[in-house]
């Protein structure tokens, strides 16, 4: 059983100014054929786990180019056609010889690129074409993605993490791995539907009533002939003409009962619209609560800046947060406040020239987007340097690149030069600060942080500072994305109401 594996993995916010380009990709994962590492990352775990699986069946992997760039604007043509026929000209040599069984596609699924509103659907397309109708296609996603009808009809089977953060990236990979395996050996006949819920929403999956959606899923998967159940949230930020909240369903040999399942999930999806998003606070309340609650011993209190967060594809350098810090009378008074991390290679490699220990007047951060604040102008202590910083996720390395701790005005904050939002405190450790010893800790990220931050504290403040991200849809100016889903439309799945044509006769 021959299986190839590759992958071109990256989120794009239509609206961001930070245009992605190879070197962006080279930044976070590039691993030519045999040369990803050990470790999965959020994308590639069907790698890791074909690896595990080489032997058994007598499954033979041919491994492809597998890649990843955090989450920025759009990709650029150049970089996405360079790395799409590298992965082609791969399939074409790994089917000289003798045809394959499987192709495992690592993908994101919101990649968006100059001339390509639907690179992933592109490139399924074109293997299709190369390897032909036999051959069993399947992807993993995430989530935040879209469902464009090219990749519903040139892919097999899709299977997206199910979990916001998403710690169960290991066991989609797993999954997908699995069910492609088992429908070569024919064990299996999988039959997938899609339900298209005319709705966009943020839907972490560590509060109600997402939670239960959630169980409800994994619930259902233990059922014998359900093979998969996926639900695409969908990314808001994305400008994509199939931007939107869709529902997979993937049945072992019935069609309608994949059908009836999709739209049995996607329905309850519709019903908790609105409701999944934790509460926000704007950027004084978040800081004079956290201010309160160190007050009240307790510590350390963790602000989440939701919207700059790189992993939506914004630059992740707004000020907001730390300007309304500085402007608290409660500043300098020995509260220990850290911030990881604010975007800044011009400012990180500033510091890396005055060296550590050195007193230096540094101009850093919001400098890539509107609506971000004012960049900060003091005079700051380069306290750790560190050429290749990284967090932890799970158990993949996320770069942060050289980053750089300053102090001033009794706070600490880490500069970086690789754009990552904030997944574990492992980041703070990874410059020098026990974050467990801080009375308020500042990070970017919608929610990717909860898992692991609520384990070092109990006071999670959700915080609205600034407006880099398109968060609202109906007031975002879309161009390409459908405008008949909810909320630009209050009630898109109404039937049209029959207007009764008066006749002559009846007036
Ligand atoms: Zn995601």
């Amino acid at each position: 059983m021959r299986i190839f594996v590759a992958g071109i993995a990256t989120e794009t916010n239509s609206f961001s100014p930070i245009f992605v380009g190879l070197d962006d990709f080279k930044a976070s994962l590039y691993a030519a054929p045999y040369q990803h590492p050990k470790t999965p990352t959020l994308c590639t775990a069907a790698l890791v786990q074909l690896r595990k699986r080489v032997g058994e069946d007598g499954i033979t992997l041919i491994e492809g180019t597998t890649c990843w760039a955090d989450p920025g604007g759009l990709v650029s043509k150049q970089c996405y056609e360079t790395l799409r026929d590298e992965i082609l000209k791969q399939v074409k040599d790994a089917i000289k010889h003798e045809p394959l069984d499987g192709v495992i596609l690592c993908l994101h699924g919101a990649m968006m690129a100059q001339g390509y509103d639907d690179p992933e659907g592109d490139l399924i397309h074109k293997i299709r074409i190369l390897v032909g109708d036999e051959t069993v296609i399947g992807a993993s996603l995430d989530p935040h993605s879209h469902l464009t009808p090219k990749r519903f009809e040139f892919a097999n089977l899709l299977c997206a993490f199910k979990e916001f953060p998403h710690t169960d990236f290991e066991q989609t990979g797993e999954q997908i791995v699995d069910l492609v395996i088992r429908t070569i050996k024919g064990e299996i006949n999988p039959k997938m539907a899609q339900y298209d819920c005319k709705m966009i929403d943020v839907f972490p999956s560590s509060h109600q009533p997402m939670r239960q959606f959630v169980d409800e899923m994994i619930k259902a998967e233990q059922q014998v002939d359900i093979l998969n159940l996926s639900l695409i949230h969908g990314f808001m930020a994305g400008d994509s003409p199939w931007m939107g909240t869709k529902m997979i369903a993937v049945h072992n040999g019935n069609m309608d009962q994949a059908q009836n399942l999709a739209k049995e999930f996607g329905e309850k999806i519709i019903e908790i619209r609105g409701q999944s998003m934790p509460e926000t606070v704007t950027e004084n309340v978040a800081v004079e609560m956290a201010f309160d609650l160190t007050a009240n011993n307790k510590r350390p209190i963790v602000i989440a800046d939701v919207w700059d967060n790189p992993g939506g594809g914004v630059a992740g350098d707004g000020t907001i947060i730390l300007q309304s810090l500085l402007n608290h009378k409660a500043i300098n008074t020995g509260i220990k406040i850290s911030i990881g991390t604010i975007w800044d290679p011009i400012a990180v490699k500033l510091c890396f020239k005055a060296g550590e220990g050195a007193l230096i007047p540094l101009r850093f951060g919001a400098k890539s987007a509107p609506f971000t604040g004012q960049p900060i102008d003091r005079l700051v202590r380069v306290k750790v340097l560190n050429a290749a910083a990284s967090q932890t996720f799970g158990k993949s390395h996320v770069p942060m690149g050289a980053s750089a701790l300053i102090e001033f005005d009794g706070l600490q904050v880490i500069l970086n030069s690789t754009r990552a939002q904030a997944f574990e405190p492992s980041l703070f450790e990874d410059m020098g600060i026990n974050p467990s010893s801080q009375d308020i800790l500042v990070i970017k990220s919608t929610n990717h942080f909860y898992a692991s931050f609520r384990q070092i504290s109990d006071q999670i403040i959700y915080c609205d500072a600034g407006k880099p991200y398109p968060n609202e849809p109906q007031n975002t100016a879309y161009i390409k994305a459908p405008k008949n889903i909810w909320p630009i439309n209050k009630n898109p799945w109404s039937k049209p109401k029959f207007v009764k044509q008066l006749g002559v006769e009846n007036v």
